[in-house]
């Protein structure tokens, strides 16, 4: 059971959302920053997310009349215009996601600002839109940016993992919603093979590999909760992967219970729950320490 469950819009027994983390050939460059640019197989195999898997996804979610998020870097946005303009012309929201790829825990404060603030510039360029929504790139959220969050008036982070449902993150900037993630909803894990950046897994069959993403679903129905899940256009965007989500979709869609919205409308909703105070939304306060936990040994 979920001890909070918070109420759906239209009396929806769960909310759910697809997301795609759009990384395309970004994960190359940012871990090989010498050479990466004359890798070529691990840049096709990025580059397969968004020319070929992002109009496979998008012809199902018009088919079926579903309206999801993207994630995508800054550099990624740039790179691949074509993609971000069939995108947004399908109704779909683009969320920050780094330049490019940047793990904001890799860098310090300003540093941070300066690539976060370039990709912002990405999104008001090219969409000409500015973001609400922001994933950092492997989770990594440290308090500067969830500084250049509340800075810059994003509705929403999903990148952390303290619930299983939405919450209130109060930080010293101002609110935020959070959507939270987890690995048991990622594709990574059981479809990632990519020695370049330290990943060896076995790969995983696609029934086996999206079984789990299903059995999460079953679990979040029964407890009116929040399925989302986590993918990459080049892993689940594939070719046997993508037509197993299709049955899934068709299958989950015939219930007529369930509530499909990109996360801007997620949080949105959230927020205005959490506004109203009828019903409590749980809310962790950030920083969670000030500093080391453990503290220096005497001199
Ligand atoms: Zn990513």
């Amino acid at each position: 059971m979920i001890k909070n469950p918070i109420p759906w819009p239209n009396g929806a027994r769960c909310a759910c959302a697809i997301t795609f983390d759009v990384d395309a050939d970004s994960l190359i460059h940012i871990s090989k920053q010498k050479d990466g640019f004359d890798r070529l197989y691990p840049i096709s195999m990025g580059r397969y997310g968004p020319t070929v898997a992002i109009p496979r996804i998008l012809e199902t979610y018009r088919r079926l009349g579903l309206k999801q998020t993207f994630f995508v870097p800054g550099w990624c946005i740039e790179q691949y215009p074509d993609a971000m303009e069939a995108i947004l012309n399908g109704g779909h929201e683009i969320g920050h996601h780094g330049y490019l790829h940047e793990d904001p825990t890799e860098h310090g404060a300003a540093e941070q600002e300066h690539w976060f603030e370039r990709a912002l510039d990405a999104h008001r360029r090219v969409t000409g839109r500015q973001p609400t929504g922001y994933r950092a790139p492997v989770y990594n959220v440290n308090q500067s940016v969830i500084d250049l969050l509340t800075k810059h008036e994003f509705t929403y982070d999903s990148s952390l993992m303290a619930d299983d449902i939405p919450y209130v993150l109060d930080t010293p900037g101002g609110e935020l919603i959070e959507v939270p993630v987890h690995w048991g909803t990622d594709d990574w894990p059981p479809f990632a093979h990519y020695d370049e950046i330290g990943y060896l897994m076995p790969v995983r069959s696609p029934s086996s590999g999206l079984g789990a993403f299903w059995e999460e679903f079953d679990a979040h129905y029964e407890a009116r909760g929040l399925w989302m899940s986590i993918w990459h256009p080049f892993l689940t965007g594939r070719l046997a992967r993508w037509r197993l989500v299709e049955k899934w979709l068709e299958g989950v869609l015939e219930r007529d219970d369930v509530w499909f919205a990109p996360l801007c409308e997620i949080a949105a909703h959230v927020q205005k729950v959490h506004a109203a105070k009828a019903l409590p939304v749980r809310v962790e306060r950030l920083p969670y320490y000030d500093g080391p936990v453990r503290p220096a040994p005497p001199a």
